[in-house]
Formats: structure tokens, C-alpha cells, sequence
């Protein structure tokens, strides 16, 4: 993960165990908002915003929320050079604020549902943190929804869901599973979670997404009660989602290699870098050819082109302070999709070399504006299916089926990546498995396409630690 800090996407922060974002870093975290808070307001969500301070009566209202977050809680107790009569808790995420509100604005059936999400910072105080993956504070969206039925909020968490999937798959190039959470492993005060869990480089899995379906749980402590068509008082059921800054460090994780980031040109802040390869003797020539390429792939489409794709986000490297091979290394290391050389000799013959950033792959693309404007719109495409491709193979050649418990611990302890096991449904297997080996559940997969209650059966096998009656088979891994 070095190369975080050396592509300038973020830098360690003067305290322990937060980091500061750069601006390469939070272009991406722009364009991760910019996929997804159109794909939410497009399912009827609105944006809102609300304090970062939590107070603790509020927090500790439910006691099992409460208790799963306490030792991670950052409290303020003074303020305005004063001690505060109650402690304020910097927010772990805003159930018990937002909870408290949704009492006060919903009355009856016709203020259902409310679908509000907010983009903000929460702070939760890790002991071990990891740029990007586990940072003290972090930056995230998190949605909250109030349903009149446990059918709507059902529907909400796995239309969210799919909103994730769709998104981290056809844009960020990671192929994720969804499923559900175990009963340890869910959201604290959730009836159920739901998850998309990715496989990275190294064979540890990574938690990219979640899906609480609350139930009634929290609308019973906050007392969020609504009018029903029969006249009833009933509480609402909830539903609350969030992805964080972590997707930055999956993306690094699952396509970068030796020579450093390799991004998707979907949200790639450059998804091109013209490096001129100069000449003394022919400069205007080059010059006028780096001119003419930066115009055909910047500028409005060329009319007459057809349908040649949009602007490309193109930087021109023209420094001459660094030769044209010291460029290279660099916006390798940065990551950016392609490269394309102009020198002297491409601008005589017509044509720019381009050069992928994912296979090395070198090729001639013609100069001539409307051709090069679709040939690169075109192979940035094609990257970025090779990408989900690479990672979708690197996932599957990954993942290994065991019967026992024996199978599952030389697997993880060798191999790594996603176990696929039977599973009895018992806490105790479930930790004993954590305890032996390190790997917890990640999910337990749903079918595709995803549906309500759905599961991956294990109908027939046997509990991999256990060997009592498999509910489910389920996949295990190492995760970060
Ligand atoms: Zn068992």
C-alpha cells in the first residue's frame, strides 16, 4: 500500500490513525459520489445533512447499539471552554440522531416512506488502521429510510443493494458477492444485514458495501410511529445503507500490480496522458499534432462524428523538466488508463502511439481527429471490461470449495482467498472456525438475481466443523 502515498492519494495525517485525502485520492472519492448519488436520487432518495454530535443519552437509548460501538466511540466533553453537562459522541455512524428527527417529522401513513441519505464523515476509533481501509475517520454515504410494511423495507435494503453491486462491478471493475450477514456479523440493533463482499490481490476479502434492514428495532427505541390507513398507531420499519472511502482502497488493492495503480478509466481523474516525445528539430510539428489530439479528445464531439463517446479526461504531460521515459514510470505509477507518445515520427505517419496501462499492450491509433477520438473512447472501454474480467478470473481461480473443517483450514492457511463450506448456522461453529483459523463467514450468497430470504442451500451436506445438518454453505475468508 505504499503506493498510495507515493501516487498522492493520500498522505498520513499528525494524527495516529487518520489520514489526509489528496486531491488525486479525493477525485476518486468524487466520482465514486458522482456514480452513485445519481443512481439514488434516480430510486427517490433525497440528500440531507445532520450533526456530527451524537448526544449520549441518545446513544445509549439502545443498549445493543450502544454496546457494539461504545469502545470505538470519540467523545467531547468540553466545549466552549466549558465541561458539557452531557458528554457529545462524534458520530459512528447516525441511526440515534436521525432516528429522534424521523419521530418528529413522521405522523401518518402519507409522510411514508422517507428516503433520505446523507454524505458525511463518521469517526470510529480503530486500534489497527490502514490507509483508505480502516481509518479513525472516514468518509461514507449512509442512507436512512422509514417503510409503512416489512416488505417495503425489505425491498428498499436490496434495491440498495443492487445499487452497489451494479455500481462496484460496472464501475469501480470489482466483482463482489452479495449475501447476508451472519447473525455475529451484522450491523448491531439490525434485523438483518445484507453485504458485497470483494476478493483483493492478496486473498483477504473485503467488505465493500452494506444493507441494514433495521426492522422495527430502532423506530421501538426512538419511538417513530405513524398513523396507518386503519387508524392503527404502528411503528415504521427501517432500513439504513452506507459504502466509505474503503472502496478507494479496494480499487488500489484488486487492479494495482508491481509497477503501481492501475484505475478504471470510469473513474480514472485522468483517463489519458499525451506525453510528447520532443525534438529539436521538429517541434512545431510535434507540437501541432499534440495540439490537434488534445482538441479531438477534449474538446465537443466533432460533428459529423457519430457517435465517437464523450470528452476524454485527458492530461498533457509537456513538463520539460522530466524526459519522456521518466513520464512513463510516473503516470504508470499513477495509474492512468492510457498513454499516448507523440513524437516526431507518429506525427509524419498519421498516428499516436497509445499504450495500455493494465497489459502493456502498444498500438497505433490514427491522428486524424474523429477516428481518434472513437479509437480511444473504444479502448477505454475495452479496458475497463478487461479489468472486471481480470478481477472476476482472479476471484474465481480464488475461491475453493471444502467439505471439512480440516479442507477450510489448509486452504486459508495455503491458499488464501474465498472458502466456499457448508455451515450448520451455529454461533459456536462459526467462532470456532474464526478462533482455528482466522477466516469469518463473509456472506451467506444469495441466489441471483437476489431475492427476499433466498439462500445458497446447503441442503444435503454437512457442517464443515460441526457435521450436524448444513443450513447453508457459505464463503470464509480471511478479511481485512
Ligand atoms: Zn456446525
Amino acid at each position: 500500500m505504499d503506493v498510495v502515498t507515493k501516487a498522492e492519494l493520500m498522505d498520513y495525517a499528525p494524527i495516529k490513525g487518520c489520514m489526509v485525502i489528496r486531491p488525486y485520492g479525493y477525485a476518486l472519492w468524487e466520482a465514486i459520489h458522482d456514480g452513485l448519488d445519481p443512481r439514488f436520487k434516480a430510486t427517490g432518495h433525497r440528500n440531507a445533512y445532520f450533526p456530527l454530535f451524537i448526544p449520549e443519552s441518545f446513544l445509549r437509548r439502545e443498549a445493543e447499539h450502544f454496546e457494539g460501538f461504545t469502545p470505538q466511540v470519540a467523545w467531547v466533553t468540553r466545549g466552549g471552554g466549558e465541561d458539557l453537562a452531557e458528554p457529545l459522541a462524534v458520530r459512528p455512524t447516525s441511526e440515534a440522531i436521525i432516528g429522534p428527527m424521523y419521530a418528529k417529522w413522521i405522523q401518518s401513513y402519507r409522510d411514508l416512506p422517507v428516503l433520505i441519505n446523507q454524505w458525511c464523515n463518521v469517526v470510529r476509533w480503530e486500534k489497527a488502521t490502514r490507509p483508505f481501509l480502516r481509518t479513525l475517520e472516514f468518509l461514507w454515504q449512509e442512507g436512512h429510510t422509514c417503510h409503512r410494511t416489512e416488505e417495503e423495507a425489505e425491498a428498499e435494503t436490496l434495491t440498495i443493494l443492487e445499487i452497489y453491486r451494479d455500481f462496484v462491478e460496472g464501475t469501480l471493475a470489482i466483482p463482489v458477492i452479495p449475501g447476508l450477514k451472519s447473525e455475529s456479523e451484522k450491523f448491531a440493533g439490525a434485523l438483518r444485514t445484507y453485504s458485497i463482499e470483494a476478493l483483493m490481490s492478496d486473498g483477504r476479502g473485503l467488505q465493500a458495501g452494506t444493507c441494514h434492514n433495521l426492522g422495527q428495532h430502532f423506530a421501538k427505541v426512538y419511538d417513530i410511529t405513524y398513523l396507518d390507513r386503519d387508524g392503527e398507531l404502528k411503528y415504521v420499519w427501517q432500513s439504513s445503507w452506507g459504502v466509505t472511502t474503503r472502496l478507494i482502497g479496494a480499487v488500489v488493492m484488486v487492479h494495482g500490480d508491481d509497477r503501481g495503480l492501475v484505475l478504471p478509466p470510469k473513474i480514472a481523474p485522468w483517463q489519458a496522458v499525451i506525453v510528447p516525445i520532443p525534438s529539436d528539430k521538429d517541434a512545431d510539428l510535434v507540437s501541432g499534432a499534440v495540439a490537434s489530439a488534445r482538441e479531438a479528445l477534449e474538446g465537443p464531439e466533432v460533428p459529423g462524428g457519430g457517435s465517437n463517446g464523450g470528452a476524454v479526461r485527458l492530461r498533457v504531460d509537456d513538463r520539460p523538466e522530466y524526459t519522456p521515459g521518466w513520464k512513463f514510470n510516473d503516470w504508470e505509477m499513477r495509474g492512468v488508463p492510457l498513454r499516448l507518445e507523440i513524437g516526431p515520427r507518429d506525427a509524419r505517419a498519421g498516428q499516436v502511439t497509445a499504450v495500455r496501462r493494465d497489459t502493456g499492450q502498444k498500438m497505433a491509433l490514427p491522428a486524424e481527429p474523429v477516428a481518434l477520438r472513437r479509437a480511444v473512447s473504444e479502448l477505454l472501454g475495452t479496458i475497463q471490461g478487461d479489468l472486471l474480467e481480470a478481477a472476476r478470473r482472479f476471484r474465481d481461480q480464488n475461491t475453493h470449495e471444502a467439505d471439512t473443517f480440516d479442507q477450510l483450514a489448509e486452504i486459508i492457511e495455503t491458499k488464501r482467498g474465498f472458502v466456499r463450506a457448508p455451515w450448520c448456522g451455529r454461533a459456536e461453529c462459526e467462532a470456532e472456525i474464526k478462533e482455528r483459523t482466522g477466516a469469518t463467514i463473509r456472506c451467506l450468497p444469495l441466489p441471483e438475481p437476489p431475492g427476499p430470504g433466498g439462500r445458497s442451500s446447503g441442503r444435503g451436506s454437512r457442517c464443515a466443523l460441526c457435521g450436524g445438518e448444513a443450513r447453508d454453505v457459505v464463503y470464509f475468508a480471511r478479511a481485512y
